[in-house]
């Protein structure tokens, strides 16, 4: 079966078209700039990428030229509408109402409008991708995948806020984390490439990308994760703070004048390695600066994997040991110097890193020597394949 999947937010669209039977991805793109102009990034598996303007004043006209391309006559990749079987649609904040991926119903609709509240820049603009497609393929069976769901498996002693309970009832103000789909595929890939039973592994996750998280994943279950009532907690991001002292929020507010949402666009978009390095985010500019010899971007570099370090350590206690830490995502999959140090902080757990495999990028590899105590493994995460296989696993 063929299924899209897409990744819709609020002016941009991400789509794959995958065969499910071989996992070929048989075609992906992008729709940017949806209600300003528009523009549609096409690529046909083995071909070539093109880039078109294209009017696109709603969700609706984008979704319409990406299923022009596929079925166009010279660059699709399929015949007509019924090659595709199914819709995966990403979907970022199930709350509590969701532990597993759910097929798309107007009932199920409306239980995700219920979280809105817990996502108001993502849920919505999922939705709206979910309403087009269902304008525009009424026929089509579609799934929604949660960022969440994997996480619902955490214990209240995890997941609660040390806040006045009636919050939690009121509000649901509890942790949920994030990077759910990836978190879950990357742990099943890594007992796989262990050899390993899933049933019975303590995995640690390092999703290290521009957005990163870590999760314990005990037995195939997610015990914790470090994002939580939003992806702003845990590690140092690229532009996020990750956990932080919550009273200098106040600090703050006081000495700049700023009102809750500039202090709340400040930690969300102007902090993490960009705000203390005053570089860049990106990691390559990062270490290129520090090897210039930029004090902050060096700083930057080593908040950043001291804070990974540190969340590996409390995994390790969460789940009482751990067998396997694997490392994913831009940053996880590619930086071989952040993987270097964040296991130089590991020795007291046996870990050696193999330093040859190590300077491998963005494949599955193991990376630690035949005698380390712990296996440390990179294994590329693919999101779209994991919610393709969610997909036809329920239609
Ligand atoms: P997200 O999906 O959260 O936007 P990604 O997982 O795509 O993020 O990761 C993007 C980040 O990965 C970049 O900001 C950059 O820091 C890092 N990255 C990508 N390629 C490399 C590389 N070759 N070396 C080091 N870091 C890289």
């Amino acid at each position: 079966m063929n299924v899209l999947v897409i990744n819709c937010g609020s002016s941009s669209l991400k789509f794959q078209l995958i065969n499910s039977d071989t996992e070929a991805v048989l075609a992906k793109g992008l729709c940017e700039r949806i209600g300003i102009d528009g523009r549609l990034t096409y690529q046909p598996a083995g071909g070539e990428k093109s880039v078109e303007e294209k009017p696109m004043p709603t969700h609706t006209e984008a979704i319409q030229y990406v299923i022009d391309a596929l079925t166009d006559a010279e660059r699709g990749v399929v015949g007509s509408l019924s090659e595709i079987g199914a819709v995966g649609h990403r979907l970022v904040h199930g709350g509590e109402k969701f532990a597993s991926s759910a097929v798309i119903t107007e009932e199920m609709i409306k239980a995700v409008e219920e979280c809105n509240d817990l996502a108001p820049l993502h849920n919505p603009a999922n939705l709206i991708g979910v309403r087009a497609c269902q304008e525009l393929m009424p026929n089509v069976p579609m799934v929604g995948v949660f960022d969440t769901a994997f996480h619902q498996t955490m214990p209240e002693k995890a997941y609660m806020y040390g806040l006045p309970y009636e919050y939690y009832e009121k509000y649901k103000v509890r942790r949920y984390g994030f990077h759910g789909t990836s978190h879950s595929f990357v742990s099943k890939r890594t007992a796989e490439l262990l050899d390993r039973s899933y049933d019975a592994t303590k995995t640690i996750v390092c999703h290290l990308g521009n957005g990163a998280s870590i999760c314990a994943v005990r037995n195939g279950k997610s015990v914790d994760t470090s994002m939580g009532l939003t992806p702003l907690e845990g590690l140092v991001m690229g532009t996020r703070s990750g956990d932080i002292d919550p009273a200098i929020l106040e600090f703050l507010a006081k000495k700049e004048g700023m009102d809750i949402t500039e202090l709340m666009t400040m930690l969300n978009k102007k902090s993490g390695v960009q705000g203390v390095s005053g570089i860049s985010s990106d990691f390559r500019d990062l270490a290129a600066g520090a090897e210039a010899g930029n004090k902050r971007a060096q700083i930057a570099l080593d908040v950043f994997c001291y804070r990974v370090a540190k969340y590996v350590g409390s995994y390790v206690a969460a789940m009482n040991g751990v067998d396997a830490i694997a490392f994913t995502a831009g940053i996880g999959e590619n930086d071989g110097s952040v993987r270097e140090k964040v296991c130089s902080y590991l020795g007291y757990l046996g870990i050696e890193i193999d330093k040859e495999a190590n300077k491998q990028r963005g494949e599955e590899i193991v990376i630690s020597t035949p005698d380390s105590k712990v296996k440390v493994l990179v294994v590329p995460t693919n999101e779209e394949l994991a919610i393709a296989r969610e997909t036809v696993a329920l239609v």
